[in-house]
């Protein structure tokens, strides 16, 4: 299998690496947390909105870069490679994508050029405490009365929540229909009269997401995208077809190399010796270059044979999830007490020590936001190995 790049696609790369190295500014760090991407991030998302390139994936007429599925993984991984980050997130990702496809014109024409400067948070609201992996168990509800829908329940896990101007909402307008049939999709101002935002601090001590609460929240019927009772098909909607993650295998290599440098230069020569940590070390890169090889594959997939991938994506998500974990657990035994430091602790590192023992307590996450590990089990058995469902 020849994964080089073709000379359009090898052109491609040269160009994302040139504005990279021109333009990104050299002390912008990616934060902890949600946001907080440091000095530099407002002039950097400048340039890449000036470019297209803040949903490079949407098509020209909506503003986007129309990048081919090819292009759209160039561009992530000379971005993961740079170590440069992104605005995107649930905006791009899902509200425009959604947007586009089933919006009005006048929806369009509202929502989707301040997703495009790359300054508005959307959050997404579709967990409950009593509906995730089985989403469309989902109880909040929304009832016609009038020109508006009246929302009451409650969501949790809302990433962005709290720095959100808007959310994309799941509601059950429909409790007698089947499940899936019932859930309409709104758009919902996150200042509305009767909706409460509490945080939720994560075990990494960042807040991230949390909770939100609707009552008696007046949502106007023209904030519907599509038809009622229809959201949940509407839910699945994206417009980035690339779904190789290779931004995760780039990071996990990165990682690793980060954790032999230290081990290579760090004062206690042991470290460098001990077999231990030697072949821990050796089995997180190999690991991290399968991650990349799953990527390819499912470019590969979706490129040349022009599908998405099936069960090709849960499999890289697993894997890529608890190997983030593993790097996470070699690196708090790689640097011993070194580990223990907290970036926010004055006179720390951030760049060298402090990340570690953020990334072994956010990395926890990873195998529960979006779809659990044994979700991603349940989908590779029954899509990729044919058993039948439990
Ligand atoms: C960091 C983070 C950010 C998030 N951001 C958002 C957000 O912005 N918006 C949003 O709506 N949600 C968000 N979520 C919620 C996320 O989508 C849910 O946590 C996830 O889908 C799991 O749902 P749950 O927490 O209700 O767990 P449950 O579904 O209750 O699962 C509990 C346990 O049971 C297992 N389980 C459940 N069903 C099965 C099954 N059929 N077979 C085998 N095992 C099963 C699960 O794997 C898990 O171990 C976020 C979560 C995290 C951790």
């Amino acid at each position: 299998m020849n994964y080089n790049d073709t000379p359009e696609e090898a052109a491609f790369r040269s160009e994302v690496r040139a504005f990279i190295e021109t333009e990104a500014p050299k002390n912008m760090a990616r934060g902890e947390g949600f946001g907080g991407a440091g000095e530099g991030w407002k002039a950097w998302v400048k340039k890449l909105a000036d470019r297209h390139w803040v949903a490079p994936a949407w098509p020209k007429e909506y503003g986007g870069a129309g990048l081919s599925v090819m292009e759209q993984f160039i561009y992530n991984w000379e971005m993961a490679e740079a170590r440069v980050p992104r605005p995107g997130g649930i905006a791009t990702g899902f509200a425009g994508p959604t947007l586009i496809v089933h919006g009005t014109e006048e929806q369009k024409s509202k929502y989707l050029p301040e997703i495009l400067d790359g300054e508005t948070v959307w959050c997404q609201g579709y967990s409950e405490p009593g509906a995730g992996s089985d989403l469309a168990s989902l109880q909040t509800r929304a009832i016609r009365d009038g020109d508006d829908y009246v929302v009451n329940g409650q969501k949790i896990w809302t990433s962005g929540g709290h720095i959100a101007k808007w959310m994309i909402l799941l509601a059950r307008t429909d409790p007698d229909a089947p499940k899936h049939r019932g859930i309409t999709y709104f758009i919902v101002d996150m200042k509305s009269p009767g909706l409460t935002v509490r945080p939720l601090i994560n075990m990494a001590g960042t807040h991230e997401f949390n909770e939100v609460f609707f009552e008696d929240v007046r949502v106007p019927k023209q904030n519907i995208i599509g038809e009622e009772n229809r959201g949940w098909y509407l839910a699945q909607t994206t417009l980035s077809f690339e779904r190789s993650n290779i931004g995760g295998a780039v990071g996990a290599r990165q990682g690793v190399e980060d954790l032999v440098q230290f081990a290579k230069t760090a004062g206690v020569s042991t470290l460098r010796h001990n077999p231990a940590v030697r072949y821990e070390l050796v089995d997180r890169m190999v690991e991290a270059g399968l991650a990349t090889q799953m990527s390819l594959k499912i470019i590969s997939i979706q490129a040349k044979e022009g599908v998405a991938p099936g069960h090709e994506a849960s499999v890289a998500k697993l894997y890529g999830t608890e190997l983030n974990q593993r790097i996470a657990r070699t690196a708090l035994k790689v640097l011993g007490l070194y580990g223990q430091l907290d970036s926010k602790t004055e006179g720390v590192d951030a760049s060298k020590f402090g990340r570690y023992k953020y990334s072994y307590l956010r990395s926890i996450a990873n195998t529960i936001e979006g779809g659990t590990s044994e979700i991603q089990r349940n989908i590779i058995a029954t899509r990729g190995l044919g058993l039948p469902r439990a």
